[in-house]
């Protein structure tokens, strides 16, 4: 039976990590950085050792190819890939794991002159992580980056998109052109760590992801009254803080207990004005973000916050707005994609679980366009997103002979 070199696979995580590599561990590489911008060109250059050919989209999106050289209508391609870009002092494996399993399966195909129906390719997707929107390589590929965009979109540190892509070699308004043609992609398998502590606590080796959840962000704006924080009379105060407070623990409550049981929600920020100590605040402001893998549940738990935060504002006297700044659909795993991933598992020997993805991804994006599956490994201690994250060396090998398997059973259909 086929196999992955682990050696290889581990060597190349190592050399991937030192690209923005931070002294105690751990790495910070945003796209389009120097740093990222390095480890694209040493990723471009591993594809091409390999005996793989490769090509770059208008995007940014780098691909490897076995069979092909490029993406179009008439050969379907059987597609893996993740992302190397990170999140600021991110771990080594988010994203790192797919593309670098992805490369050492087409390695393996090709040194071992296995030559499957359809054509495959690995690819590297753009900005996974969100510096500019998020999943933007991905987006750009699936026909879904707005062009009117594209020229205003700025970083957080106020960087512009045309600026860093003009200086890696890009036109930022020719980004939209990295839409691939109807039909060019067969299926989309890729791999990840989970992320989160189910896979281990439950001692499962394979994670089969049944679907990407939804997620829908809403401003929420209570207005009371700014006072003399000494001299108005508490009875009297009409303080908004307090309001989003009391909204706060009340959604949380209430997606938990109305929610689908695997409803998740958070408010990660909060702004108070005009924020000081000694002024009653006016204004409060907060994001409110809820995760259902369900869009019927999403809706429904949105319209009932929405009534919660009149609720709210009625009981306290004062005025609330809710402004919706985004919602992202499930997206769901195709049948047939879950199966190879689970008789790969079955013929390797490896324990496996169906389960939600909790956090977003790229295969979000490829569902519109073609059948998407994904597969996690287990995180330590459910770790990611931080300097620390890690997986075991054996669960990364699992993770990319499953791979291999997957694609070659999706490549002879
Ligand atoms: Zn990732």
């Amino acid at each position: 039976m086929l196999s992955v070199s682990s050696t290889r696979l581990q060597r190349r995580l190592v050399t991937l990590s030192t690209f923005g590599g931070l002294p105690g561990g751990g790495v910070t590489r945003p796209a389009w950085s120097p740093h990222y911008e390095e480890a694209r060109a040493w990723l471009l250059a591993e594809m091409r050792n390999a005996g793989l050919a490769t090509w770059v989209d208008p995007a940014g999106n780098t691909f490897g190819g076995l069979g092909t050289t490029r993406l179009a209508g008439d050969r379907p391609v059987i597609l893996t890939g993740s992302h190397i870009d990170t999140v600021p002092e991110g771990g080594v494996l988010d994203g790192a794991l797919g593309v670098i399993a992805g490369l050492e399966c087409l390695e393996v195909l090709s040194e071992t002159r296995t030559a499957p129906k359809n054509p495959l390719a690995v690819a590297a997707w753009t900005d996974e992580e969100g510096r500019y929107g998020s999943l933007f390589g991905s987006r750009a590929f699936c026909g879904k980056l707005d062009a009117a965009k594209v020229a205003d979109m700025a970083a957080v540190d106020g960087e512009r998109l045309v600026d860093v892509m003009a200086r890696a070699g890009f036109d930022a308004r020719q980004a939209p052109e990295a839409r691939t043609p109807a039909g060019s992609v067969a299926a989309y398998v890729e791999l990840h760590i989970e992320q989160g502590p189910r896979l281990e606590e439950a001692g499962v080796q394979i994670g089969v992801v049944e679907a990407i959840v939804g997620v829908r962000r809403s401003r929420i704006i209570f207005r009371g009254q700014a006072d003399h924080a000494g001299t108005t009379p508490m009875e009297r105060r009409r303080d908004a803080f307090l309001a989003a407070a009391d909204y706060a623990l009340r959604a949380r409550e209430h997606v938990v207990t109305r929610g689908s049981r695997r409803s998740v929600t958070n408010v990660g920020v909060v702004h108070v004005h005009p924020g000081a100590s000694n002024i009653v605040p006016g204004r409060a402001e907060l994001v409110h973000e809820m995760r259902d893998p369900d869009a019927a549940v999403l809706a429904r738990l949105a319209q009932e916050c929405q009534a919660l935060a009149d609720t709210v504002a009625r009981e306290r006297q004062i005025a609330v707005e809710v402004v919706p700044l985004s919602a992202t659909t499930p997206a769901l795993a195709a049948p047939r994609v879950q199966s190879s991933i689970e008789d790969a598992c079955r013929a390797l020997g490896f324990t496996s679980q169906r389960m939600d993805s909790a956090a977003g991804h790229d295969a979000q994006n490829l569902a519109a366009i073609t059948d998407m599956g994904m597969l996690f490994i287990p995180s330590k201690g459910g770790r990611s997103h931080r300097v620390d994250e890690m997986s075991d060396g054996d669960a990364i090998e699992r993770g990319a002979n499953v791979l291999l398997h997957t694609l070659l059973a999706l490549a002879r259909k």
